[in-house]
C-alpha cells in the first residue's frame, strides 16, 4: 500500500469507481475502497438485479396475452431459485468487469471499510493501516432506512434481502410508496405473488404528477395489487403460517413475508465526517457546492451520500465532473436539472421536468396536453389497460417543460424525449415532427387539444 496517493476514493459505487478510473487516467495515484462489492448498490443490489427480476416478472403478460393472437400455451412452470441463480451469475460477471476496469486504469482496490482519521489520513479496518491522501472523495452511496422501530421490525426485509429471499413469497406486503415499493410490487406480482402495498400518504409516488399518480395506482390496483392508503406497519408478529402484520386505521393482514421500502438515507454514520469538520446538509446528506465539493476544500463527495438525485447516472456524472474538475483541469458542474427518470413497474413510468403542479408554480401560463389511450397489442389480447401521455407547456414560449408517460416502454420514450426537453424544444416542434405510425409515442406529437390552460392572477 503507497504512504501516500494523490485521491482515495471511498465507495467503489457508481460514482467513486467512475471517479477513481477518471482521475487516474489523468495521472492521478488512486486508491478505492470497498467494504462490501464492487459496483455498489446499482450493479450489485439495485438497479441491474431489479431490471433483471423486472423481465422475469413481465413474461406472464406476455403468456397470457398470446392467447388473443392465437397461441396456445401448454403448462407454464416459474422457477425462482433459478431465476436467483441466474441473475446472481450476472451480477458477478458485471463486477469482475468494474474490477478488471479498474486494474486496467491502475487504480488500487482495497477490500475493507475506510474511516477518516483526520482530513488526509484514511484508516482501513480491515487491516488498520492508514493512508495519506491528498484528495479524498466520499461516494459511500445510501441505505435503506426502516423508519420508526416498532415491534417485530426485525421480521421485515428490504430490498437489499429481497434480491436472496430462498422462496418467493405467495404473500407480501411491501410499505411504501416510491418507485422501489411499486417495483418490487409489481416484481412480485408478476411472478404470482399476492400483494399488498402500504402507504402512508394520500397517495402513491408522491413527488410525481397527480395525473401519473392516479393512472398508475388504477393500473396497479387492476392487476389486482391492493393499495392501502394512510395507514402504517405499527407491529409484524410471527405466527404459525406467516407473519401477521398490525396495521394503524385497518385490520391485520396475514403476509409471508414484509418488506420495507420507506426510503434511503446517505451512508454517513461512522466515517468520521463531523468529527474533521465536513458539514451535513440539511437533507441528512453530505453538504457540497456545485463541483461536488464539501465544506473541507480538498475533501469532496458526489452520489447518493450527497442526497441530491439519488440516481445512477447522476452518481456517474458527479463522479467524472469531480476526476475533470481537480485532475483534469477542466472545472466541470453538473446540470441537475431536467433529469429523466423511470419507475420499472407494469406499466412503466417515464417522467422528464415539471409536473402540472410545479408548473403552475413557477409559470405564469401553463398548457396541458394530454392523452390516454387503449394501447393497440391490448386490443386483441383483451387486457384492460390504458396508457397515459401527458406534455406540460409553459403558456409563454410554448416550451415543453414537462413530459410524463404511463405505458409500455415509457422508460425508453423519456430517454428520447429527454434530449428534446434539454435543447428546448416547443410544442411547436413536437406537432412539426412526423407521426411514426403505428406506435404509442406517436400520440406525443399528435396532441391538438389543449386539456387545460392555467394562468397565474399577477401578485396584488
Ligand atoms: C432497489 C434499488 C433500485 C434502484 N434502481 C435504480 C434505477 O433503476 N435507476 C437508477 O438510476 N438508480 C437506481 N437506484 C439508485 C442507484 O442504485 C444509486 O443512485 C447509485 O447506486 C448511487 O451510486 P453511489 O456511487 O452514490 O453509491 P453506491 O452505488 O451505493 O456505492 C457506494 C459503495 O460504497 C460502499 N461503502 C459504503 N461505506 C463504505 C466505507 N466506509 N468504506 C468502504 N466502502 C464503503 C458500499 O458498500 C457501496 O458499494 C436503485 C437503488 C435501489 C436500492
Amino acid at each position: 500500500m503507497p504512504e501516500e496517493v494523490d485521491l482515495f476514493v471511498i465507495g467503489a459505487g457508481s460514482g467513486g469507481v467512475r471517479a477513481a478510473r477518471i482521475s487516474a487516467g489523468y495521472g492521478a495515484r488512486v486508491v478505492i475502497a470497498e467494504e462490501y462489492r464492487v459496483g455498489g448498490t446499482c450493479v450489485i443490489r439495485g438497479c441491474v438485479p431489479k431490471k433483471l427480476l423486472v423481465y422475469a416478472s413481465r413474461f406472464a403478460d406476455e403468456f397470457e396475452d398470446a392467447a388473443g393472437y392465437g397461441w396456445t400455451l401448454s403448462e407454464l412452470k416459474f422457477d425462482w431459485p433459478t431465476l436467483i441463480a441466474n441473475k446472481d451469475r450476472e451480477i458477478a460477471r458485471i463486477e469482475a468487469v468494474y474490477i478488471a476496469n479498474l486494474e486496467r486504469a491502475k487504480v488500487k482496490i482495497v477490500r475493507s471499510r475506510a474511516v477518516l482519521l483526520d482530513p488526509h489520513t484514511v484508516k482501513l479496518t480491515a487491516t488498520g493501516e492508514t493512508v495519506r491522501a491528498k484528495h479524498i472523495l466520499i461516494a459511500t452511496g445510501g441505505g435503506p432506512h426502516r423508519g420508526a422501530d416498532i415491534a417485530g421490525i426485525d421480521h421485515a426485509i428490504s430490498s437489499n434481502e429481497a434480491f436472496h429471499l430462498p422462496e418467493l413469497p405467495k404473500r407480501i406486503l411491501i410499505q411504501g410508496g416510491g418507485y422501489i415499493a411499486l417495483e418490487f410490487a409489481t416484481i412480485f406480482n408478476g411472478l404470482g405473488s399476492d400483494v399488498t402495498v402500504v402507504y402512508r400518504g394520500d397517495n402513491i409516488l408522491r413527488g410525481f404528477d397527480d395525473d401519473v399518480r392516479k393512472h398508475l395506482r388504477t393500473e396497479l390496483e387492476k392487476r389486482a395489487i391492493k393499495i392501502i392508503t394512510k395507514a402504517t406497519v405499527d407491529g409484524i408478529e410471527k405466527i404459525d403460517h406467516g407473519l401477521c402484520v398490525e396495521l394503524t386505521d385497518h385490520e391485520a393482514i396475514v403476509v409471508d413475508e414484509v418488506m420495507f421500502a420507506t426510503g434511503r438515507r446517505p451512508n454517513i454514520a461512522g466515517l468520521g465526517l463531523e468529527e474533521i469538520g465536513v458539514k451535513m446538509g440539511t437533507t441528512g446528506g453530505v453538504a457540497v457546492d456545485e463541483f461536488s465539493q464539501t465544506s473541507i476544500p480538498h475533501i469532496y463527495a458526489v452520489g447518493d451520500v450527497t442526497n441530491r438525485i439519488n440516481l445512477t447516472p447522476v452518481a456517474i456524472r458527479e463522479g467524472h465532473a469531480f476526476a475533470d474538475s481537480v485532475f483534469g483541469g477542466k472545472p466541470t458542474r453538473v446540470d441537475h436539472a431536467d433529469v429523466p427518470t423511470a419507475v420499472f413497474s407494469e406499466p412503466e413510468v417515464g417522467v422528464i421536468g415539471l409536473t402540472e403542479a410545479e408548473a403552475c408554480r413557477t409559470l405564469a401560463k401553463v398548457d396541458i396536453y394530454k392523452s390516454t389511450f387503449r394501447p393497440m397489442k391490448a386490443t386483441l389480447s383483451g387486457r384492460d389497460t390504458r396508457t397515459l401521455m401527458k406534455l406540460v407547456v409553459d403558456g409563454h414560449t410554448g416550451r415543453v417543460v414537462g413530459a410524463h408517460i404511463v405505458g409500455a416502454d415509457a422508460g425508453e420514450m423519456i430517454q428520447l424525449i429527454g434530449v428534446a426537453v434539454k435543447m428546448k424544444a416547443t410544442k411547436a416542434d413536437f406537432d412539426a415532427t412526423m407521426a411514426l405510425h403505428p406506435t404509442a409515442a406517436e400520440e406525443l406529437v399528435t396532441m391538438r387539444e389543449k386539456a387545460a390552460t392555467h394562468v397565474r392572477q399577477a401578485a396584488e
